[in-house]
């Protein structure tokens, strides 16, 4: 990727709005636009205009005018790239965009590739490699703890807590390395009680890291929620009526690849994957069998899962209903089995407790008079710890993060055995730069790899 010449780039969605935004970024875009763009007012033009100004003018190719525009003007080192920037705010008809697309490419620049913008501005120094990928985080997120996580990240939360580890064992590591140059005086500069005791904080802070993960992952891709129901029992009719609580669904993906309707609905900030499946009846039809085979798949792949029956059907059919608890808790070992007594505005409460009232976490709910959805919302909601979110605590949620902090924490476990095996300064020197680098690349501190940048940035939207 070359990083001197000047790239542009729809930044608002593909497709027809009121408004577009096309951003230019680089050395030339001020020439570029010099060739492209002409002020109504000449006292305006972009490149005397001042920064952080907004120019009213006209895009045109030759004599002909593709559209009036404003454009707002940035000039570096002060921008989001560091370059110079310009941000074409066009009227939002798709011929438009292309048209002044095409225009900016005649007239000198390069279609910007995926994550180019933010990509300069990392090499800019503008911002860190976790604060880079915070911004992605922050375009993704879907829910309140989504967001309230990249916002902290972005705003370098989550490197200030690593520049503070790399700190520590940097000044750990001049002082091994001191003692290696008096090598032949055999003295100590570095207390090893002390050291011991800054191995044992940054263990900690390590640690605690790690099991972030956990929340974190739950926050940025939601938590998967297993509906397991005979057919009639009320799955849809419950989904509906969570949605239309919340008023706050996200998508509804119809899976062409997958083979369950999954509904994303946020509940108290947080993002729930429902995952609608067949149920688990016995059966000796051959399709049915698979799809109990599915459910079973899709059991193990939740983190809660929701069984959901008809309790008219206590009257009858008790036996097979104690049956299938019985079997769902042997499949839900370790996960959260909610045992959900739905049409309840069908039978007497009193009926319910008779046949099932030793069943754990039974909670009694009409789904069609929306009865008993704040018990659920609250059961589900209380499954997620979000104590670590209210204090404000970093939480990681990238799989790069997490692994370069597990191969950190094994780096400083190893320098703490071999403070215990008394092994010489040099080797623990050699293990605390390999948990400086470990870390040093959560925040870009150190050479990154080509490839590793082309990932994060290539999956980022074009435009940012
Ligand atoms: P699914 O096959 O499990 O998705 O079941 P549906 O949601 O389609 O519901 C099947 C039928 O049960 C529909 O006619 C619903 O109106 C009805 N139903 C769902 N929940 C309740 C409830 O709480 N009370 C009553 N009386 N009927 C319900």
């Amino acid at each position: 990727m070359r990083m001197d010449d000047t790239i542009c780039a729809l930044s608002t969605p593909q497709g027809m709005g009121a408004i577009a935004m096309i951003r230019i970024s680089g050395s030339d875009t001020f020439p570029i636009l010099k060739k492209t763009f002409k002020a109504f007012s000449p006292r305006h033009n972009p490149s005397e205009a001042k920064p952080y100004s907004l120019v009213f003018g006209k895009m045109v190719d030759g004599e002909t005018i593709v559209d009036e525009v404003m454009v707002g003007i940035f000039k570096g080192p002060h921008s989001y790239t560091g370059e110079d920037v310009a941000e074409i705010s066009c009227h939002g008809s798709v011929y438009i965009q292309e048209q002044i697309i095409r225009l900016l490419l005649k007239n000198g620049c390069r279609m910007a590739d995926p994550g180019e913008y933010t990509m300069r501005a990392f090499t800019a120094g503008k911002m860190d490699l976790s604060q880079a990928e915070a911004v992605a985080d922050l375009i993704e997120s879907e829910s309140k703890a989504a967001h309230q996580v990249a916002m902290q990240q972005m705003r370098g939360g989550f490197s200030e807590e690593i520049k503070g580890l790399r700190t520590e064992l940097i000044n750990f590591a001049s002082l091994i390395e001191l003692e290696l140059d008096f090598g032949e005086e055999d003295v100590e500069f570095a207390d090893r009680t002390q050291l011991s005791e800054l191995l044992l904080r940054i263990k900690t802070v390590i640690s605690r890291l790690l099991e972030s993960f956990d929340t974190g992952n739950v926050i940025k891709n939601g938590v998967p929620v297993a509906i397991v129901g005979a057919p009639n029992a009320g799955k849809s009719t419950l989904l509906n009526a969570l949605l239309n609580e919340e008023k706050a669904i996200v998508t509804d993906v119809a899976g062409t690849t997958r083979d369950a309707i999954e509904d994303e609905i946020s509940l108290g900030g947080v993002k729930f994957r429902f995952i609608d499946t067949a149920g688990i009846r016995e059966t000796e039809d051959l399709v049915e069998s698979i799809g109990i085979k599915k459910t079973f798949e899709k059991i193990e792949q939740s983190r809660i899962v929701m069984y959901l029956f008809n309790a008219q059907s206590l009257q009858d059919n008790v036996e097979l209903i104690r049956n299938e608890i019985a079997q769902l808790q042997e499949k839900t070992k370790g996960k959260t089995l909610l045992v959900l007594a739905n049409k309840m505005d069908l039978i007497e409460d009193t009926t319910l407790l008779e046949k099932l009232g030793d069943v754990e976490n039974l909670i009694p709910i009409s789904a069609l008079q929306k009865r008993g959805l704040k018990e659920l919302e609250t059961r589900l909601t209380s499954e997620i710890n979000l104590g670590a979110l209210n204090s404000n605590q970093t939480i990681v949620t990238n799989a790069r993060h997490f692994s370069a902090l597990q191969q950190s924490l094994e780096d400083i476990l190893r320098v703490e055995q071999g403070m215990e095996n008394n092994i010489s300064g040099d080797f623990l020197a050699m293990d605390i730069r390999e948990a400086l680098k470990h870390l040093g690349s959560i925040i870009g501190e150190v050479e990154t790899d080509r490839d590793i940048l082309g990932n994060i940035f290539g999956k980022f939207c074009i435009g940012k």
